[in-house]
């Protein structure tokens, strides 16, 4: 059994980002200070409190907005990227599919903009697009542990995008 795991990081940071890029960058904690607190998510309930978003019941006196994870939901404008390649995920689908929900369920309860926005099967690959590139990555590794077979991660510093392709 061989496993290999290739890391190719483009190191060069663009000096000018254009402007879709720019209204992502509030996923990060870059949003400390930029949203009035206590705000919620219109969309999903989330709650941004003490710098960060959480699922805690939504005050009574809190603004409203349209959460990172919404946003990128809305817009279709993934942070993640999972392929799922080759014969053995077209004969163990529904079974990968299911270890896929139950990592979306774990991260998304402790990380509110963790979550999964498609999985579409395409042909004979399966693509998963997530809000945020942890999940992509936290997916990626889960069926890799499961399942063994070969793990690749591409991370675009510019775009800030992270595509895993898992194949066995
Ligand atoms: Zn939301």
């Amino acid at each position: 059994m061989t496993t290999a795991i290739r890391i190719n990081r483009k190191s060069s940071r663009p000096t000018r980002r254009d402007r879709l890029i720019g209204e992502y960058e509030h996923d990060t904690c870059k949003t400390r200070g930029k949203l009035p607190e206590p705000t919620a998510c219109r969309e999903c309930g989330a709650v941004f409190r003490k710098g960060r978003w959480q699922w805690v019941k939504k005050p009574k006196c809190a603004h409203e907005t349209l959460c990172p994870a919404c946003h990128r939901i809305h817009d279709h404008y993934p942070g993640g990227y999972l392929t799922l390649r080759g014969p053995f995920q077209q004969e163990h689908r529904d079974e990968i599919v299911h270890l896929i929900e139950n990592v979306e369920a774990r991260e998304k309860a402790g990380h509110p903009l963790r979550r999964i926005i498609l999985v579409n099967q395409q042909d004979d690959n399966v693509l998963i697009t997530t809000t945020a590139m942890e999940l992509a990555r936290s997916i990626g590794d889960a069926v890799h542990r499961a399942y063994k077979g070969e793990l690749c991660y591409q991370y675009t510093d510019e775009a800030n995008i992270l595509r895993v392709v898992w194949e066995r």
